[in-house]
């Protein structure tokens, strides 16, 4: 009989995706400073639901990331990005 459980035989188990380096979009871009006004570009490291995704997700690195929440939070303000998940209104 299979056991389908992996971690009885005391390896760790087999990861289910494969590894690939994560790299900073910036970073390879060579930005330096990131605008809040180009929030096309910022549309991406947001989700559905429109929460900035977490540096360690994303693979941006610290310097790109704390900039990077700034800009979607400057473009939130100016109602470029959204704060939450668009809901459509029932009247
Ligand atoms: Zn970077």
């Amino acid at each position: 009989m299979q056991m389908r459980s992996s971690s009885s035989d005391g390896k760790p188990p087999k990861k289910y995706y494969s590894a690939r380096k994560k790299y900073c979009a910036f970073c390879k871009d060579k930005i330096t400073l990131i605008d809040y006004k180009n929030h096309k570009n910022l549309e991406n490291f947001i989700s559905e639901t429109g929460r900035i995704f977490p540096a360690r997700v994303s693979g941006t690195c610290a310097y790109h990331q704390k900039q990077l929440s700034k800009a979607i939070k400057r473009a939130r303000q100016m109602a470029l990005l959204r704060f939450t998940e668009e809901k459509k209104r029932i009247t």
